[in-house]
């Protein structure tokens, strides 16, 4: 039932403690919302997730196997991928391209029959995520939105089971979010499981099935989105103390 449990994970860097004993359990074919303020450990627990820190310990169980991961490339080919808040898309490279980078359809295709066979493959993918956008423009011509389509396009050609979505909604505009969350819950239609980082908490009960909330590098708890208040959300990400300050 769970695409992914980290269990007890721990992570130091020299003087911090980023994470201490830190869980995280994802339902299959769901949106799972990661919380926490500035320094939470979120970032942390997801670049670990994706083999690019490796936790001083802890266990991470992904659809039913203990993860082991050597690096990125490795999460990849596992089904995990992330679109990070900063993208950094090749600008020269073309949609297509970009989308097939490393692993073209066949290596004994050249010049023109590859570009093509690599066009056909991206409208296919394209229109499976009703995504409208040129497989022959450049990555620098695209807006942040359309970029976190194709990465996102770019995850699904991979197959990925698991995706992490660094605040994908932090710099696009409203009919582009309305965009992205038809295009997450296709996503779940089709059994993709996502954690979605954010702060805006009126997307929670939007998109999210449940929430978990860091807070100091620890692990404060896990909710449904749809029954937990405003409040109860503040009290969880700064703590009691700090909620009556404001009161
Ligand atoms: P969040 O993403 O929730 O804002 P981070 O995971 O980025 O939190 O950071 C958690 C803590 O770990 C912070 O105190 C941060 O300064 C520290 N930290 C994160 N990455 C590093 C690093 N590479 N080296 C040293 N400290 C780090
Ligand atoms: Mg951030
Ligand atoms: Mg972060």
């Amino acid at each position: 039932e769970f695409i992914l449990e980290m269990e007890q994970i721990t992570k130091e860097f020299p003087g911090v403690k980023a994470l201490d004993q830190v869980q995280l359990k994802v339902r299959k074919g769901t949106v799972h919302a990661l919380m926490g303020e500035n320094g939470a450990g979120k970032s942390t627990l997801m670049k670990i997730l994706i083999g690019m820190y490796s936790p001083d310990r802890g266990r991470i169980l992904f659809d039913g196997e203990e993860l082991k991961l050597g690096g990125v490339k490795d999460a990849l080919d596992k089904g995990i991928s992330m679109i990070h808040q900063e993208l950094s898309p090749i600008p020269n490279m073309t949609v297509a391209e970009n989308i097939f980078l490393g692993r073209e359809p066949s290596f004994r295709l050249t010049g023109w029959v590859k570009a093509r066979e690599l066009t056909d493959q991206t409208r296919r993918l394209f229109e499976r995520l009703e995504i409208e956008i040129d497989p022959h423009a450049r990555m620098s011509e695209l807006s942040i939105a359309n970029t976190q389509m194709v990465e996102i396009a770019k995850a699904i050609s991979y197959n990925a089971k698991l995706i992490v979505m660094d605040e994908p909604t932090s710099a696009i505009t409203e009919k582009e979010v309305f965009h992205l969350f038809r295009i997450i819950r296709s996503l779940k239609q089709e059994g993709v499981s996502i954690i979605y980082i954010t702060h805006k908490m009126d997307e929670l009960a939007e998109i999210t099935d449940e929430l978990t909330v860091l807070r100091d590098g620890k692990y404060i708890g896990t909710r449904p989105s749809l029954n937990t208040t405003r409040e109860q959300l503040i009290e969880m990400m700064v703590g009691r103390e700090v909620q009556q300050i404001f009161r």
